[in-house]
């Protein structure tokens, strides 16, 4: 127990605590996420702080959104550490729960995302959105929020979610947060703990990439094409296996022909296994400050 901090793995305990800020007449704001917390989780707690007087946090690696062959078994596990964090940041009320209570036995409902999940990682991670987009409804439904942030990180699952507040008439405003990066330009990921420091150098080549991006759109270059290949060019000269490195309209998520040219926004979104470690990164062109990479 640390002060001023609430961990609940009961469910029904959790919401009660959920019920008892509303009933108050506050706000509540919400953070779902994995654990294994860094400074970008720590950004949307704050941010959630600016919207509600009192902040819940999930931590729950959730089984269903992970493959067969991914690394559910090692994702990091750092929950005392995770609630200490939390409590530095201003969350109060914590949610661990197990997936024996989050899937609980013969449950068989899940939540169809539709076409915002047919490209970038919905082809290379079957069954990937549907299990986010059913455990955030889920989780939703727990803690009842009237705001929930999410990072541009992930985004496509932001999108996603967005989309299924709307879809499901759900009263929450989902919020988008930048992606917060170390001091060398990566993104923070609570997989870059698989990264060895010759892989983590490697991995630099990622955001370098899309600064590459972001300068040729900032000089005029709209050709999708001229924008996304020598992105894909610079990962591979990196040794980076890329699922793929795409350019595509930052609503719709259907990616742009090379021949194409590009609007006055651009999603530019990356995803590369460094070593057997897959990373994600994106950036909307006409929009997103460009990473600053050192080294
Ligand atoms: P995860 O624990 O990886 O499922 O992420 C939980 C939430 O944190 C998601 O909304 C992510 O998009 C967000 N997130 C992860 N990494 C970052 C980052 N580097 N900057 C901002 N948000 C992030």
């Amino acid at each position: 127990m640390v002060a001023n901090v609430s961990v609940f793995s009961s469910i029904a305990e959790f919401r009660g605590a959920c019920d008892a800020v509303r009933g108050r007449g506050e706000r509540l704001g919400f953070v779902p996420t994995m654990g294994a917390l860094h400074a970008g989780h720590l950004r949307l707690v704050e941010v959630a702080r600016r919207h509600a007087e009192r902040v819940a946090v999930s931590i729950f690696v959730n089984p269903t959104q992970f493959g067969p062959n991914e690394d559910f078994a090692k994702y990091p596990r750092t929950l005392e550490r995770d609630v200490q964090l939390l409590a530095g940041a201003g969350a109060e009320l914590v949610l661990a729960p197990s997936a024996e209570e989050m899937y609980p036995a013969g449950e068989t409902t899940r939540v169809r995302v539709g076409r915002l999940g047919e490209h970038f990682c919905g082809p290379f991670r079957p069954g990937h959105f549907e299990g986010v987009a059913t455990v955030v409804t889920k989780l939703f439904s727990i803690a009842g929020p009237c705001t929930a942030v999410f990072g541009r990180k992930d985004f496509q699952q932001l999108k996603i979610i967005e989309r299924l507040a709307r879809d499901l008439l759900l009263p929450i405003t989902v919020v988008g947060e930048p992606t917060v990066r170390d001091a060398d330009g990566l993104a923070l990921s609570s997989r870059n703990a698989y990264l060895s420091a010759e892989e983590r150098s490697r991995a630099l080549a990622i955001p370098r990439a899309l600064a590459g991006a972001a300068a040729r759109f900032q000089a005029g270059v709209r050709n999708a094409g001229a924008l996304i290949e020598p992105v894909r060019a610079a990962l591979a000269a990196a040794g980076l296996r890329a699922d793929y490195a795409d350019i595509a309209d930052p609503e719709g998520l259907f990616p742009f022909a090379l021949d194409a040219t590009v609007g006055e926004r651009a999603l530019v979104a990356v995803a590369a296994f460094c070593g057997t470690t897959r990373l994600i990164d994106n950036l909307v062109l006409g929009e997103d400050q460009a990473p600053m990479v050192t080294a």
